[in-house]
């Protein structure tokens, strides 16, 4: 179901006259293309009290051929070290370095805010300073036009080198439809498997296997095709009424297909053998996205609707995790789909949210488990996503969802895709037990 508001806001008259209206006006997102460059214009690179990331951050820049200036006449990103602040008073270089910058941002331009998490500060000022960054980035995510988005990055001390991964995703359109929220680099990077650094950051997955569930449609089919188009080899999977459909994705990768429910009882041995048999043994990548809505009100609910929804988004993930995890290879990725439903709730998906607020749960508890073979564990939240999901909701509803979000619309599959790529990378292996929201900074649950 085409968002046909977003086109016409985006067309010139239909611009003129949605302004004119005071109509909200989404702009047209721009999506990553490999080869494209990481920033959109040139870079400014600011700083505050005594930062701790600022060397780290310009090195990462320098790698990525951004063009760091002082006064561009309108910047594609804006980055301040925001490290060091420890005390209240020093938050007033925030608004010095912003203030007079933030009108000029490109269009989908970017903000990056480098903070130390709170819970780390030495004093109870320290840990506020640290705190407000957050409340500021989240408020100038909702204030930002034209599809620029704002993002925070907590480094703990150490893990100032770990953060070439994160700072290129949210600088590029591969962070498309995320903004205004705080993503965490942990200082512990496990000694035996430490963060890598691709050869190639536009093939980050070069020679790996990836397990993508729920693969034939939607966001499952984008994880897929996005995972292959960085380098993978993608054992798609998905239900057997889906086998056409699954078989054609896979010819089209260069991958193999297996026609499997995921909460059969024997899913687990069936996989293990499918790797043995395909793949050689061994997985990197396992994306558990296949997910099922059942939604009534729960006095409406029979059991069947809740024993399903349960079932297939969360009880599986457990099974599957724990079973695959003796063929998932150290340095490994694990990544769960969970939804902002299983954050912020939802009328008629007391089910769905349930099992969307496990599987947080699940991440959190697999992440600190597994760190010793330097395997990451994350999930990522959709907002509202056009995909065939979406298009059953009521006409009202859905249009609420792809409105009530900073960036005025829907995302697409392939922006769930990317944040899934980002975790999936080897180089992201400082970030875990973390859940992503892809959502356009939606209003539900913020
Ligand atoms: P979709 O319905 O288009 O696709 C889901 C896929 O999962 C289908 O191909 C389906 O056959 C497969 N699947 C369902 N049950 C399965 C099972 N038991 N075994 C194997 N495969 C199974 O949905 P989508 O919108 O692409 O959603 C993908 C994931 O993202 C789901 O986990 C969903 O809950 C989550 N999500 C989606 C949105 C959204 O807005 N679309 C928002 C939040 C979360």
């Amino acid at each position: 179901m085409a968002d046909r508001y977003l086109s016409f806001a985006t067309s010139r008259v239909g611009g003129r006259v949605a302004a004119r209206l005071g109509l909200p006006r989404p702009a047209r997102l721009g999506r990553y293309r490999p080869g494209q460059p990481v920033a959109r214009g040139p870079v400014v690179l600011g700083h505050a009290a005594d930062p701790r990331a600022v060397k780290s951050l310009r090195a990462v820049l320098d790698r990525c051929g951004a063009t760091v200036q002082e006064h561009p006449g309108r910047p594609g990103a804006l980055l301040l070290d925001a490290t060091g602040i420890t005390a209240t008073g020093q938050l007033a270089a925030v608004h010095a370095f912003f203030h007079p910058r933030i009108r000029s941002l490109l269009p989908n331009g970017r903000v990056l805010v480098l903070g130390s998490p709170p819970e780390s500060a030495a004093t109870p000022g320290a840990a506020a300073a640290q705190q407000a960054l957050e409340g500021f980035v989240r408020s100038l995510g909702k204030e930002l036009r034209h599809g620029a988005t704002a993002h925070l990055l907590l480094i703990a001390p150490g893990a100032e080198e770990a953060m070439e991964s994160t700072v290129r995703f949210v600088l590029s359109a591969r962070s498309a439809y995320v903004s205004g929220q705080p993503l965490r680099l942990a200082a512990e990077v496990p000694a035996k498997v430490p963060a890598e650094v691709p050869a190639d950051w536009d093939r980050p997955l070069d020679g790996r296997t990836a397990l993508v569930t729920g693969a034939a449609r939607g966001i499952g089919a984008a994880v897929a095709e996005t995972l292959h188009r960085d380098g993978a080899r993608v054992l798609c999977l998905d239900v057997p009424g889906q086998r056409d459909e699954l078989h054609a994705l896979a010819d089209r990768l260069g991958g193999t297909a297996l026609a499997l429910d995921v909460t059969a009882d024997d899913a687990v041995p069936r996989i293990a053998a499918h790797l043995g048999e395909e793949h050689g043994g061994g997985l990197d990548i396992l994306v558990h996205n296949a997910g099922v809505t059942r939604d009534k009100t729960l006095g409406r609910m029979d059991a069947d609707r809740w024993h399903t929804v349960l079932d297939v988004n969360l009880a599986a993930v457990e099974r599957l995790t724990e079973g695959l995890l003796p063929a998932v290879r150290d340095g490994g990725r694990i990544v769960a789909t969970s939804s902002i439903s299983g954050l912020a709730g939802n009328a008629g998906q007391t089910n769905y949210a349930a099992s969307k607020a496990g599987v947080t749960g699940l991440v959190r508890a697999f992440a600190p488990a597994v760190a010793a073979r330097g395997i990451t564990v994350n999930a990522v939240a959709p907002g509202f996503i056009e995909t065939r999901m979406t298009a059953a909701v009521p006409p009202l509803v859905r249009q609420a969802g792809r409105r009530l979000n900073s960036l005025g619309q829907g995302g697409l599959p392939v922006d769930v895709a990317e944040a899934v790529a980002y975790f999936a990378s080897p180089g992201t292996g400082a970030v875990t037990g973390q859940v992503l929201r892809v959502c356009g900074q939606a209003l539900m649950g913020a």
